[in-house]
């Protein structure tokens, strides 16, 4: 992802309810998921969001299970 973008979102970058979109022109946004069903969130946040009752970090990919030991 561009890091320059990243870095302009702020909390939006880390967020699971974020969303981003490309316009057909290049420009690219953060969508609020959380937008679709709570009024109290804006669609297109203004950048960079610094707090947000509606934050929730993205959750990391559990780590790969250690390979099964070879058949003796
Ligand atoms: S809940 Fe807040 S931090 Fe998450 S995408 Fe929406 S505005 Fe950004």
């Amino acid at each position: 992802m561009d890091s320059a973008l990243t870095d302009r979102a702020g909390l939006c970058a880390s967020c699971r309810f974020a969303e981003i979109i490309t316009s057909s022109r290049g420009s690219t946004f953060y969508r609020c998921l959380r937008a679709d069903t709570d009024p109290r969130f804006r669609r297109y946040p203004v950048l960079p969001v610094l707090r947000c009752a509606g934050y929730e970090p993205v959750v990391p990919a559990p780590p790969a299970s250690p390979a099964s030991p070879p058949p003796k």
